[in-house]
């Protein structure tokens, strides 16, 4: 290994500076020259790829967002388009790439693998937590405490008025993020993709809270719940129960940014550091993550046909708990 390419890919999220950054030092410790490859796939087939100095990660670790900037890139979907990023990654003479990003980008490094040797690492880099192989995926913990943080602020005005909010958090198709911020801001009820969502249960817990004399009420909607959004659930409990002052509130893309939390930047630096080290020791096709604390790699195609499952257990204790 003498130069090693790394881009950062799909939806950005806390933390991918600091894993950009520990792959850059990691090189740059093991004497290989890293390159920045910018806006994801997109750099790839552009050929927007500069080589990377130790000063050029500096001062990022604590950065949200991306500076290598993040693209959703339709070409790479056709075989002409991954034929112009090999070619690419031809003329820069890189003997591996780092892909920082969610079930797409390893879904597209999957398929490039197939048609062309060059290898390649994911780093597990999405606020949905929804990848099989890893514990916990870079910024979904940092979304964890933004979500918090506003759920807590809208709590205290929800008690000044004895109001129901509802609060749509992210989560098209998994319930991760809806179901531990539910639990850290003592929801009523979380409604999440995995379980179906039966509004008369729904409408049966705001009573009992109700009789119970709470002064607010705060339920956690994941966007992909198989009821709708918190929109549609705040129709259906109007319905059921006008006399309630009933809100909603979509959080929406706050939860992707931010300055990332100290387990996501050890987090990052951990996996970053293991996916160059992985590289020179000639793996490839494969997701790094952490598992029960320790380095573990999973195969991309594991990675995202085995989805990551839900801990019903949470679930039940989010409901003991709101009684
Ligand atoms: P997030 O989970 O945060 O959305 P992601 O990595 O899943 O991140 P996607 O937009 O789904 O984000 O995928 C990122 C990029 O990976 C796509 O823009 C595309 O370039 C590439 N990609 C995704 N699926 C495929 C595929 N089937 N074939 C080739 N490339 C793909």
């Amino acid at each position: 290994m003498k130069k090693i390419g790394v881009f950062t890919s799909g939806g950005d999220s806390p933390g991918m500076n600091a894993a950009v950054r520990a792959v850059v030092r990691t090189c740059i410790y093991n004497n290989i020259q890293p390159y920045g490859i910018y806006e994801g796939y997109r750099g790839l087939i552009e050929g927007n790829i500069k080589a990377l100095e130790s000063k050029d990660v500096s001062n990022i670790i604590q950065r949200g967002g991306t500076f290598l900037r993040s693209a959703r890139c339709k070409e790479f979907h056709l075989v002409e388009g991954r034929q112009k990023a090999y070619e690419n990654i031809l003329k820069h003479n890189l003997d591996g790439i780092v892909a920082i990003g969610g079930d797409g980008t390893f879904t597209g490094a999957n398929i490039f693998n197939k048609e062309h040797q060059i290898p390649f690492i994911g780093i597990p880099g999405t606020i949905d937590n929804d990848l099989f192989g890893t514990d916990y995926t870079i910024g979904y913990d940092t979304a964890l405490n933004t979500v918090i943080e506003a759920v807590d602020k809208i709590r205290d005005t929800a008690s000044s008025h004895n109001r129901l909010f509802l609060v749509e958090v992210m989560g098209r198709d998994a319930g991760f993020i809806a179901l531990r911020s539910g639990i850290g801001v003592g929801a009523e009820a979380i409604l999440v993709p995995e379980t179906p969502t039966y509004i008369n249960e729904l409408i049966a817990k705001l009573e009992s809270g109700t009789k119970n004399h709470k002064q607010s009420m705060i339920v956690i909607v994941a966007e992909g719940d198989d009821k709708g959004g918190a929109y549609q659930i705040a129709e259906e409990v109007k319905k059921h129960c006008p006399n309630y002052d009933t809100r909603v509130t979509v959080l929406g893309h706050i939860q992707r940014g931010g300055s990332p939390s100290a387990l996501d930047r050890v987090l990052a630096s951990r996996l970053g550091n293991a996916a160059v080290n992985a590289l020179i020791e000639g793996k490839t096709n494969l997701m790094v993550g952490v598992v029960n604390k320790e380095i573990k790699f999973t195969s991309f195609e594991q990675a995202i046909k085995h989805n990551q499952t839900i801990n019903m257990d949470l679930l039940k204790l989010a409901e003991v708990l709101s009684c």
